[in-house]
């Protein structure tokens, strides 16, 4: 794959492992991360060693200014190619009932607002210079609701899974594919923020393979979508769960 593949969130768990994925196949990444600056650097460190260019930007995804920012250092290492929306977040569980607004409101600001600022900014770098792809990282939670643990998370990606659909629609004339992957149970800290650091061994009896999954398996279906092995696929979202 030519070009420079965004990835929003690379700084750890399964951005980190997209981006590893991408610089071990030799392809440039430019990746945001929002706080996690050593983090950040470990990763970029990671993609050097394997002799592959990676820049990272401190971005918030649901910050215009900074969107763009990220999008420009993009286009430095060269055009831009693809983009993976990975940046994401739940809040503390909680049951719908005790939820206050601006929880909510974050939530739906970071995983949908986010993620179409950065869709839109690679849709205007793709029209009219061959295309590219946009990989929207989902969840399994989208189908099954999350009740009692962040229903609002739970829709944000449901809403993400829409955004899939209508834009490959919008933009499938322009060599642009729209595709994302639905991650069950895996194995990062993003458990531990939303308050149950335990949660994948609490669960991972009920997903049918038996067991959570790490961040690369999720990567290595990031990496196909991305790739020409996919490129009649657009429009859809893959599971990556085990099952579950
Ligand atoms: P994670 O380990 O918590 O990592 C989240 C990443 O997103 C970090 O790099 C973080 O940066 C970045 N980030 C958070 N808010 C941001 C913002 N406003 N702007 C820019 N970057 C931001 O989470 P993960 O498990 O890898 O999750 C990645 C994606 O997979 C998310 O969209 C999540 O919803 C989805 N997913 C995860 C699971 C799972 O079981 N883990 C399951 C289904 C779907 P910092 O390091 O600076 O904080």
């Amino acid at each position: 794959m030519d070009g420079t593949v965004v990835v929003t969130g690379g700084s750890r768990g399964i951005g980190a492992a997209v981006v590893q994925a991408l610089a071990a196949r030799g392809i440039r990444t430019c990746f945001s991360y929002s706080t996690h600056r050593e983090a950040a650097d470990v990763v970029a460190a990671g993609a050097a060693d394997l002799g592959t260019d990676c820049v990272a930007v401190q971005a918030d995804v649901c910050v215009e200014a900074d969107v763009r920012r990220l999008f420009t250092a993009a286009e430095q290492l060269g055009p831009v190619t693809g983009l993976v929306n990975n940046a994401g977040i739940a809040a503390r569980q909680s049951r719908v009932v005790d939820m206050e607004a601006d929880r909510i409101r974050r939530v739906l600001d970071v995983n949908v607002v986010g993620s179409f600022l950065c869709a839109r900014e690679a849709v205007r770098r793709m029209t009219g210079r061959g295309g590219g792809t946009i990989v929207n990282v989902s969840s399994r939670a989208a189908v099954l609701g999350s009740a009692g643990e962040y229903v609002d998370y739970a829709a944000s990606k449901a809403a993400v899974d829409a955004l899939t659909v209508g834009l490959a629609r919008e933009v499938a004339a322009d060599g642009i594919r729209v595709v994302g992957v639905r991650p069950g149970l895996i194995r990062t800290d993003f458990h531990a923020r939303s308050g149950e650091p335990e949660r994948v061994e609490r669960l991972q009896r009920s997903v049918p393979m038996g067991r959570g999954g790490e961040p690369s398996e999720v990567a290595e279906a990031v990496v196909w979508l991305l790739s020409d092995g996919a490129s009649y696929v657009t429009g859809t979202t893959l599971d990556v769960s085990g099952g579950r």
